[in-house]
């Protein structure tokens, strides 16, 4: 732990129970609160101390300022939605006053944010408290945590396993019970895969629903930013602070925010859910089809008609994603320059001040990446490259057009397989990227998509969490919680 720490803090002793408050739901924590059982100060301090007794084993966190968090609590005004709940926040995200490494060495450590992002704004407009960054692959390019620059990130489930990528910690502290809910971003999957991983829930809003100021740029016209949960209702009511316009963010649209908590409890009777045959196809591990076979089971047995349907262009998206991710990275990573943010080599002129940070600070799998997107970019080679991508985005867009014009929703696999091993694909970057298959087309799209849990498979003695993907389409989260929740209560469990 990087962590500044309070000094003096409240220990977990003075609280009224033996529970860690950080089990609890945001649901449950309010109703802690308002029947007076519980208190924010007390809340942070416990799970300071449970941060601090098991995260060392899991990498979740990069740090956390108790004492700054104490310092929200106590305006924290328990009256409103989010009243005193702590969220924990992904390393990229800034939040005033805290730093924001994006698990990079070249901001570690020096780089501290001179202010809130929007939805870190929106989140203490509704009255929640940030509480600890949370680890992810460096600049979120992973789907691993592996390439995080600081420190490995591990799956609360099985310690041998990666959590997912590129939110893995924040997927990780919500599952191992150190938070009670997170934020993370999502360019590919980052979101859903992670929660996949995990166990957990995980919500890709629609590109535009939810600001993008004050997150470090990824792939702009792919980041978005959402909620990493326990429960589809957490989801819905983080979705409700974070979502919604804002001055700072042209892409980011005026359309009035729905009342998404209205959807928990009401049922999909006649909700038609698509299934892509490209979802089920080869690639796809014995064990998660089964899963994901049964979910869509369940779906139909609360009601909802399966059709059957066609996304033909699946095959180009990891190929067309990763050019435009990798072009609009190499562009947006051109800020780190050693001059403005974080790190700053010794050299004697501008050009190897330049160089020299940039290869000090950057990690190998930002490097591939920045390679790659100017290589794409380069004019002999963007006509044939990056203008040929942006056409096959349009066309895997439009086959989702053509899919809600026929069903509400769409279900498939979030990830081809389970949480694989430590170092399994380290060395094999295109097995990484296809790891992506289910994912990254949504954010191609700009449509929205929810990790759900849907069960385990056993794989050598471990039962590895299993995440039903909905996809839906642009602005349609108010069905994807309604389906999502449906879903979590209705299926057979045990
Ligand atoms: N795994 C994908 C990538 O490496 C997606 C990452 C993300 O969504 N931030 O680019």
């Amino acid at each position: 732990m990087t962590a500044p720490r309070s000094p003096g803090a409240a220990t977990p002793t003075e609280l009224p129970s033996a529970v860690n408050p950080a089990q609890l739901t945001i649901a449950e924590l309010r109703a802690a609160y308002a029947s007076g059982d519980l208190a924010p100060a007390d809340v942070l301090a416990s799970i300071a101390a449970e941060i601090d007794a098991r995260d060392p084993a899991i990498g979740g966190y990069l740090s956390y300022d108790l004492e700054l968090a104490l310092e929200d609590a106590k305006s924290a005004d328990l009256s409103l939605p989010l009243g005193g709940v702590p969220i924990a926040v992904k390393d990229l995200i800034n939040v005033k006053g805290h730093p924001c490494s994006c698990a990079s060495k070249f901001l570690s450590g020096s780089y501290t944010s001179p202010y809130d992002a929007t939805v870190v704004r929106k989140l203490r407009e509704a009255g929640a408290i940030p509480f600890g960054r949370t680890n992810m692959d460096e600049f979120a390019m992973g789907s691993s945590n592996e390439n995080s620059a600081i420190r490995p990130c591990r799956n609360p489930r099985d310690p041998e396993r990666i959590p997912g990528g590129s939110s893995g910690g924040s997927a990780a502290v919500v599952a191992a019970d150190i938070a009670i809910a997170a934020l993370g971003t999502d360019t590919g999957g980052s979101i859903r895969q992670p929660a996949s991983h995990c166990g957990i829930v995980g919500l890709k809003p629609s590109y535009g629903r939810v600001s993008r100021y004050g997150l470090v740029a990824f792939a702009s016209s792919l980041d978005q930013c959402g909620p990493m949960t326990k429960t589809v209702a957490d989801a819905a009511a983080l979705l409700e602070a974070i979502a919604g316009p804002c001055g700072h963010d042209s892409t980011c649209l005026e359309t009035p925010v729905p009342r998404y908590l209205d959807e928990i409890g009401r049922d999909i009777g006649g909700l038609r859910i698509g299934l892509p045959g490209e979802y089920f196809a080869d690639g796809l591990d014995a064990g998660v089809r089964q899963r994901v076979e049964e979910a869509v089971g369940t779906l139909e047995s609360l009601g909802a008609e399966i059709v059957p349907v066609s996304l033909p262009h699946t095959e180009y998206a990891v190929a067309t994603y990763y050019i435009i991710a990798t072009a609009e990275a190499s562009s947006n990573l051109a800020r780190f320059d050693g001059v403005r943010y974080g790190r700053r080599a010794d050299s004697e002129d501008l050009v190897s001040l330049y160089g020299r940070s940039r290869d000090e600070g950057f990690g190998d799998e930002v490097k591939r990446r920045i390679l790659l997107g100017t290589y794409v970019l380069s004019s002999g080679y963007y006509d044939a490259y990056y203008l040929r991508a942006q056409k096959v985005r349009t066309l895997i867009r439009k086959d989702f057009e053509e899919a809600f014009a026929k069903v509400d929703l769409l279900a498939s696999p979030v990830s081809p397989v389970p949480p694989f091993r430590l170092g399994e694909k380290l060395l094999d970057p295109l097995a990484m990227y296809l790891a992506d298959i289910y994912t990254i087309s949504a954010n191609l799209a700009g449509i929205c998509g929810i990790s759900v849990p849907c069960g385990t498979v056993e794989t050598d003695g471990s039962h590895l969490p299993v995440g039903l993907q909905l996809l839906g389409p642009p602005l349609g989260e108010a069905a994807l919680i309604r389906a999502a929740h449906a879903f979590e209560v209705g299926r057979p469990t045990g």
